[in-house]
């Protein structure tokens, strides 16, 4: 039994069983062979051996040519080890003395000499520990083992362990229906995988340091999203007590499903707009059965990660019109790509960056490929005919981007106009706020634009200088410090003056620890993910615009997140008990 802590992402709790990707993809069966086969696997061994040598030696000397390749040492690190004769010879023994097959042998070797790596408590032979999977993975495949495992072809309930979920992998996630929970070695409480376990409601904890590397697939896991703790291998006291409390939270969802068809309307009848954050468009009926009124960002990038290839105008346009005809009469607000940063699409030629958050991100990036960027336009623009949609450029950090980004928005109204297509005339266009410049200079940006959200998630990157997906950094990445509290007051009261729609659609819009001051700060629309719409609705059916206001007054007094932090945790819990 081992506890870990890391960074709860998303609420609830689950007990289930592990599938660990990346370490143990390949999940080699328990195989003992007759003896007249000893000799045949002893010879796979022999084989899978000389083989892979071969293959690191001509993938070493394909990267030798580069001047201080570090791919070409950990090639020839891999080389080293296979030449070495011990390791196959301790293999070949388990074959003679237990009679595993090869692979089996393999298998159970490379976890034990993984462990051992792992136990050296020195971070570089932790680091090294994977490359051991690699070689497994290449002594296997000798073998006749085949070691891919797509998470589409999961066919039992399981908790994914993984040291990082890429952005594919995710939205591979998102289509499985056999998902219990995840948990990552790396991440912080805005990463994409955060993001979506939001999204699907799935607890999930992030950022646990060495996750990946402790647990086997198989092992029973407790995964509490809310304390952000895992636990291997739990005794039955503590599969008793994780009982309890995933019974209790069930009894709290049902309270707020009760709250489903009633408006987030403050006990002094202030009308609070409550809108969904989706991924993909089959995201909309969950939000809209949480109580959305609409989808205030939909994160479009995700279209583009799905495959090699980028998504054409038709396949935008008929995921843009689908998400349209499930909002129905209410508003979709499409944000445009935000590609780059931790979010690369799979079949582009993306360069790598040294500081991928401040480089050819999002708006930059669509602005410097308008044979990407005209096409999603487009398909937004012909989509416009099936319902509210506004469209939203992220990431402006200048007030030049978004006057560019209109620009090419109205080239393309009108290339379509001139091509016959129907579409709504005036689309609503709208700026997101989430650069420390976009913040400040909201006044400007105001004029521009038909409405403004606020996105918290990089807001708080940028301003504070703390990347939102390094979890070695994650305990100062915080929505509560004063300069983030003071940028939202300003983007808000720029707002009112020019009568321009402000809401709040980063992470910190669906954490109930926040609603009470939100509302006190004049948000009047709030953005996020499904699952958090009925907490955030039964706080605001529970105070006054006075508690708020109250709230907002003090807190903008102090001086420190950890005040802000513990003055809002007592507030909100004189609304809502412990929750
Ligand atoms: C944000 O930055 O707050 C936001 C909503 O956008 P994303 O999380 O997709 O970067
Ligand atoms: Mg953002």
């Amino acid at each position: 039994m081992a506890l870990k802590r890391g960074i709860g992402v998303s609420q609830g709790v689950v007990i289930g069983d592990a599938l660990v990707l990346e370490t143990e993809e390949t999940r080699v069966p328990r195989r003992t062979v007759p003896p007249e086969q000893i000799s045949h696997e002893l010879g796979l061994v022999a084989k899978g051996f000389t083989a892979a040598r071969e293959d690191v030696a001509a993938e070493r000397e394909k990267f030798a040519a580069r001047a201080g390749s570090e791919l070409a040492d950990i090639f020839g690190f891999h080389e080293h080890w296979l030449a070495d004769p011990r390791p196959q010879k301790e293999i070949a023994g388990m074959v003679e003395a237990k009679h595993y097959s090869a692979a089996y042998a393999i298998s159970v070797f490379m976890r034990r000499y993984r462990r051992r790596f792992q136990e050296m408590g020195s971070p570089y032979l932790q680091e090294r520990a994977r490359d051991f999977v690699d070689i497994e993975r290449r002594l296997l495949h000798h073998v006749g083992v085949e070691t891919r495992h797509t998470l589409e072809s999961l066919e039992e309930q399981v908790i994914i362990v993984a040291h990082d979920l890429t952005p594919s992998q995710v939205v591979a996630l998102e289509r499985t229906k056999h998902l219990l929970g995840f948990v990552t070695d790396v991440g912080g409480s805005t990463s994409h995988s955060a993001i979506i376990a939001a999204g699907l409601g799935i607890p999930a904890v992030v950022g646990l340091g060495d996750v990946a590397s402790q647990v086997s697939s198989g092992d029973r896991l407790i995964v509490d999203g809310l304390h952000g703790v895992v636990v291997i291998d739990p005794s039955p006291d503590q599969l008793a007590d994780y009982a309890v409390t995933v019974d209790h939270l069930r009894e709290i969802r049902a309270t707020l499903d009760e709250l489903r068809d009633l408006p987030a309307e403050t006990r002094d009848g202030v009308r609070i707009e409550l809108l969904g954050n989706i991924e993909f468009p089959s995201e909309v009926a969950d939000c809209l059965e949480n109580g959305a009124e609409g989808i205030g960002l939909f994160r479009s990038e995700f279209l583009f990660l799905q495959g090699p290839t980028l998504p054409t105008e038709q396949e935008q346009y008929e995921a843009y019109r689908d998400a349209a005809e499930s909002v129905g009469d209410r508003p979709l607000i499409i944000r445009t790509m935000d590609l780059g940063g931790d979010k690369c699409h799979v079949g582009g030629a993306w360069e790598p960056e040294a500081n991928p958050f401040l480089g050819l991100r999002s708006i930059r990036y669509s602005l410097q490929n308008l044979s990407v960027f005209r096409p999603q336009l487009r398909a937004i623009v012909r989509a416009s005919a099936h319902g509210d949609i506004r469209v939203m450029f992220p990431l402006i950090s200048r007030i030049m981007e978004l006057r560019q980004a209109k620009y090419v928005l109205s080239l393309v109204s009108e290339e379509l106009e001139e091509e016959g297509y129907e579409f709504k005339s005036q689309i609503p266009v709208g700026a997101m706020v989430e650069t420390p410049a976009a913040a400040i200079c909201s006044r400007e940006l105001a004029r521009e634009v038909e409405f403004m959200s606020i996105g918290t998630n990089d807001l708080i990157q940028y301003t504070l200088a703390v990347d939102r997906t390094n979890e070695r950094v994650a305990q100062l990445y915080t929505p509560a410090d004063p300069s983030i509290l003071r940028l939202i007051r300003g983007v808000i009261t720029e707002g009112r003056r020019s009568k321009v729609s402000v809401s709040l659609c980063g992470e910190m819009a669906g954490d109930p620890l926040f609603t009470i001051l939100l509302v006190g700060l004049g948000l009047s629309t709030l953005s996020m993910a499904a699952s958090n719409i009925p907490r955030v609705k039964k706080i605001i059916r529970s105070i006054t615009m006075a508690d708020a206001e109250r709230v907002k007054r003090r807190v903008l007094s102090f001086e420190t997140e950890r005040e802000v932090v513990n003055y809002l945790r007592d507030e909100t819990r004189k609304v809502w008990g412990d929750i």
